[in-house]
């Protein structure tokens, strides 16, 4: 974790819990996570259990975020749903090209600029998510597609919009395996994304930047994650679907 860098402990519930067992998740954390001032905490449920999540969660420190949203801000696109519509609804966050988006949706580097540029736009957050399949790292390609996503994910915007995103670095071949990316592989890409936000929008911009990770994070594991000093947070997948777990990941501090 970096100086003057807030670390952000978001959960992505995924295709996981009614309004009901959103609700009552959120009774079950607000206490656990109340006394938590230095980190923002982020939920991000269905579509359909958001409204549920941030009515338990009114007066929290717990913020809620989409999982997806479309950079149109209305229209003819059957199923979507835009910025403007998740604001008003009372999301903060938005989560912007999963890996689950990119490899069973179709979801490309330019279709994560324009879902992160609308999103910023209605005056959400957009946690942009990045990251290698197995295949990629074994081929030594890592830095190569990473770089690419950013170029092409981030490229685009200013350095204030830059002001309002995070990224996530998820290893594909960490995600929801229990094959956690170590410390040192962790931070050796969360490296070269701020330096190639500090040649794309400059050493404030890429210093201010929070880079979260994301791939099999448990309450076992975070400390030493967040002990680098580029990881700035965490994007947790299955740890977060439990109050308990995610309670213990975002006091990670003990
Ligand atoms: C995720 O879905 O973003 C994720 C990191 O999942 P998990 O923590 O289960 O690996």
């Amino acid at each position: 974790m970096g100086p003057g860098r807030k670390p952000v402990l978001a959960g992505n519930w995924k295709m996981f819990k009614t309004g009901a067992e959103a609700a009552a998740f959120a009774r079950e954390l607000r206490p656990r996570v109340s006394m938590i001032h230095d980190a923002e905490i982020v939920v991000c449920p269905p579509f359909t259990a958001l409204s549920a999540a941030l009515q338990a969660l009114t007066g929290s420190n717990v913020q809620v975020g989409a999982q997806d949203v479309y950079w149109e801000a209305e229209g003819a696109f059957t199923g979507e749903v835009s910025a403007p519509m998740l604001k008003e609804a009372g999301c903060r966050w938005v989560i912007v090209g999963h890996s689950e988006r990119r490899q069973l949706f179709g979801e490309t580097d330019e279709a994560v600029a324009r879902k992160a540029a609308a999103a910023l736009g209605a005056g959400l957050s957009p946690i942009v998510c990045v990251g290698e399949t197995l295949a990629e790292r074994e081929a030594a390609r890592t830095l190569d597609v990473v770089g690419r996503q950013i170029r092409t994910g981030l490229g685009g915007l200013s350095e204030e919009q830059m002001a309002g995103l995070v990224v996530a670095y998820e290893p594909v071949w960490a995600i929801g395996t229990g094959k956690v990316a170590t410390p040192t592989q962790a931070e050796e890409v969360h490296q070269a994304i701020r330096s190639l936000v500090r040649e794309i929008h400059g050493a404030p911009a890429a210093g201010a930047l929070r880079i979260l990770y994301g791939g099999s994070v448990k309450a076992g594991n975070v400390a030493e994650l967040m002990s680098q000093p580029d990881v700035d947070g965490a994007l947790v997948g299955g740890a977060s679907l439990s109050a308990e777990s995610f309670a213990a990941i975002v006091r990670w501090r003990g």
